[in-house]
């Protein structure tokens, strides 16, 4: 269950649906839980996943064709780590999902408006580096892949990742993966492999002039600043060892907004919630969504939250 999720991932009063929890809600409060009469799974981080990975679940799982391929080939980092070999996988801890689960007509969506920009920038800030400079591009988990598209395409070049993340992104439905990504460490110097096994290229114990691109949530201002400071750090003759860039793994408002703007909803009920944010967060939603949500949606919301 993602962090702070309010009802165990249940939507009163349709106690029936549960969304990214699967395992036995801990405490049931108020709410009235029944048997999950569908289940829907948003993405596979692994706190939307708690609970599949029990031999005995045996519901329908309803998500996305690329969620079910992600989650079906998922493997523990020791996993990984014993089979590097291409062509070999460690033991996938949701194999046994394959019959549960049911997918739509949906495609994962690649290229996004303020993406875009993230992306753009970044490769701004890449193409004033040396041509001998390296780079390893930190996507520690999946959501940053309009960054290793945007990079492989704009330098025409292939980025190394590790025999897992080749099997998984090769094996979804954007054809581009299988044109952009090689696991062979010397092809390129792009490089978005294991973070906790980089290869010989990107290891700083055996290489020079190795830069690490770290995605951030620093929000469209802290961006723009961030890129005005790193290109005059670089017009001094100074290139940095380390580069953000501002790219967030989940939706972003705008995308949201047209979500929630389609169906009108009486509720919004958030998905996760930051425990150090103390309901701002979930408090902020009927004014970040007010030209999406119909009159009195917001009053309810906040009482709901109260
Ligand atoms: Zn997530
Ligand atoms: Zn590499």
């Amino acid at each position: 269950m993602p962090t702070g999720t309010p009802y165990n991932g249940h939507i009163p009063p349709y106690n029936n649906i549960r969304i990214d929890s699967f395992s036995t809600p801990t405490s049931s409060g108020a709410v009235d839980y029944k048997s999950p009469d569908l289940l829907l799974l948003t993405h596979t981080h692994s706190d939307h996943v708690q609970g599949l990975a029990s031999k005995s679940f045996g519901l329908p799982l309803h998500c996305s064709a690329d969620a079910r391929t992600m989650l079906l080939r998922h493997e523990s980092l020791q996993e990984r780590k014993k089979n590097t070999e291409p062509g070999t996988h460690g033991n996938r801890a949701y194999a046994h999902l394959e019959s549960n689960i049911v997918t739509g007509n949906g495609k994962t969506r690649f290229t996004r408006k303020l993406l875009e920009s993230a992306v753009e920038g970044l490769v701004k800030l890449m193409t004033r580096y040396p041509s001998h400079y390296k780079f390893f591009i930190n996507s520690w988990t999946w959501g940053y892949e309009e960054a290793l598209i945007g990079v492989a395409t704009c330098f025409g070049a292939k980025i190394h990742v590790d025999r897992y993340k080749y099997d998984v992104y090769t094996s979804l439905s954007e054809p581009i993966w299988k044109e952009i990504l090689t696991m062979d460490p010397t092809a390129t110097r792009f490089h978005a492999c294991e973070r906790f096994d980089r290869c010989s290229e990107v290891d700083e114990d055996e290489t020079e002039d190795v830069v690490y691109v770290n995605p951030n949530d620093m929000g469209l201002a802290g961006w723009h600043a961030y890129q005005q400071r790193a290109l005059e750090e670089m017009s001094r003759g100074n290139f940095p060892s380390a580069l953000r860039f501002g790219l967030c793994r989940h939706s972003s408002l705008p995308e949201l907004k047209a979500l929630v703007g389609l169906f009108r909803p009486n509720r919004v009920v958030p998905n996760t919630v930051y425990p150090n944010m103390r309901g701002a967060d979930w408090a902020n939603i009927p004014h970040l969504f007010r030209d999406e949500l119909p009159p009195g949606a917001g009053d309810r919301i906040w009482e709901e939250m109260r």
